[in-house]
């Protein structure tokens, strides 16, 4: 019994709820679903950091690696004073089942370290950073466990975590982390992946469309949403609407993304324009072509469901759907492109530098442009096929096909 609580305690309640909706039309044994539903390994650790003051803070901080079945787990390491070890299992499920859908040789993991790194030093940051990379050593690795950057975590963390890494290794492993500075054997193309990806997909869909008569509203400018809003800028795309944490601004003739992009870089907050403002519930309300939520997790739910008029949500944000309103999308026609595949360019650009890396030989940005290319649109083109011929929405046509990978490797190795 008490057994059973504790594994429950691993569980994250979305990744339940998606897999009931799966089971109800995969034959799944008990025995897939225990597997599926709870991460092989979690590793949580509470550290002392020395703060600039002299005063010595103890960090909390989590690893979770949910599957690797299919190669060693891959996930970003997420810095959030609010994040915790629900989220953190839910993330790292979402990394198992997008390795698995684009075909890349790796599980899933995801970690989180539950401080605010606004109120830090760079100093402090840096030792945070160095610290979690001293704790969890014995578990991470290029054939292990390969970190890379998520919500406040950057190319120079990376850095620093992979410098402390081959420290204590004893020898010089830059595939022991992705997302990297480049001179520090970081990919060209990867800081742009992630918006690269989607917009492949975007263009792929709408590619016998007039561009400027598709509206778009992006939620959230930050390192992903600005950038995709600057690749469907230059591509014609009418981006009517985006938004940072301090509001969303509209305009109905589509907005000047370039200067929207230098105006964030001097620091400047929405809020403090002098276009149309409008709240950030509201730019998930407009009458667009492309809805594309690409801040926060769970912006669309049950109390905002019936207001969405998009005609189509490419989701860039991890899980900004909540699992119980994704079915009443889908029956009253708003198509859903889900997360594990329309932002699926990062960990795919992720595993390009680790293949550089393995090789320590280095791709020009077209040629890593060029197979990202290759690898997402294969999978969205796969996904649309399946999903017209069993009927099913795309996001459950994805799990299904990532599933399937993850069972059959866990048969292949004798688990199941
Ligand atoms: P980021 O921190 O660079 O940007 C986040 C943006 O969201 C900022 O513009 C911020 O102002 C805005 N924001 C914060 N709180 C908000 C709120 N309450 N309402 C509206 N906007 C708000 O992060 P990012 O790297 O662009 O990632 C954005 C999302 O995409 C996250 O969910 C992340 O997990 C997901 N994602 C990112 C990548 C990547 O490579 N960057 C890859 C996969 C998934």
């Amino acid at each position: 019994m008490l057994q059973d609580e504790k594994r429950d305690l691993m569980m994250c309640k979305n990744c339940v709820l998606q897999l009931d909706k799966i089971a109800k039309i995969k034959q799944l044994t008990s025995k897939d679903l225990f597997i599926l539903r709870h991460p092989r390994r979690s590793v949580n650790i509470n550290y002392p950091v020395r703060m600039d003051n002299g005063i010595i803070k103890i960090i909390s901080a989590f690893r979770i690696q949910y599957n690797d079945s299919l190669g060693p787990t891959k996930g970003g390491i997420r810095f959030h004073e609010t994040v915790n070890q629900e989220d953190v299992v839910e993330l790292a499920f979402l990394m198992t089942l997008k390795t698995s859908l684009v075909g890349i040789p790796y599980g899933g993991a995801k970690g989180g370290v539950k401080i605010n790194p606004k109120e830090l030093s760079d100093g402090e940051l840096e030792r945070v950073s160095r610290g979690y990379v001293r704790e969890m050593f014995a578990f991470i690795g290029p054939k292990n466990d390969i970190p890379a950057p998520d919500v406040n975590t950057s190319p120079k963390i990376m850095g620093w975590m992979m410098d402390e890494y081959e420290k204590i290794a004893g020898e010089k492993s830059p595939g022991a982390f992705t997302g990297k500075p480049i001179l520090l054997g970081g990919s060209f193309g990867r800081d742009s992946s992630t918006a690269k990806g989607i917009f492949f997909i975007i263009e792929e869909k709408y590619k016998k469309e007039k561009k400027e008569k598709l509206k778009v509203s992006i939620q959230g400018f930050g390192n992903a949403g600005s950038t995709l809003a600057k690749f469907l800028f230059d591509a014609g795309y009418k981006v009517v609407a985006v938004s940072d944490s301090s509001s969303g601004i509209y305009n109905e003739k589509g907005l000047n993304i370039d200067k929207l992009k230098e105006f964030k870089k001097s620091g400047g907050s929405f809020s403090d324009l002098e276009e149309e403002l409008i709240s950030n519930e509201d730019v998930l309300k407009l009458d667009v072509d492309i809805l594309v939520p690409a801040a926060l997790g769970g912006v669309i739910s049950e109390e905002n469901v019936k207001d969405i008029k998009a005609k189509t949500i490419l989701e860039l944000a991890n899980a900004p759907i909540a699992p119980e309103v994704d079915t009443y999308l889908h029956e009253v026609g708003i198509e859903v492109v889900p997360d594990i595949l329309s932002n699926s360019g990062g960990v795919i650009v992720s595993y390009f530098e680790w293949v550089q890396n393995s090789q320590n030989y280095y791709w020009e940005e077209d040629l890593v442009d060029e197979k990202l290319k290759k690898v997402i649109l294969t999978t969205y083109k796969k996904v649309l096929e399946e999903s017209k011929k069993c009927n099913l929405n795309l996001r459950t046509t994805s799990y299904f096909i990532a599933i399937n990978r993850i069972l059959k490797a866990e048969k292949l190795r004798g688990a199941l």
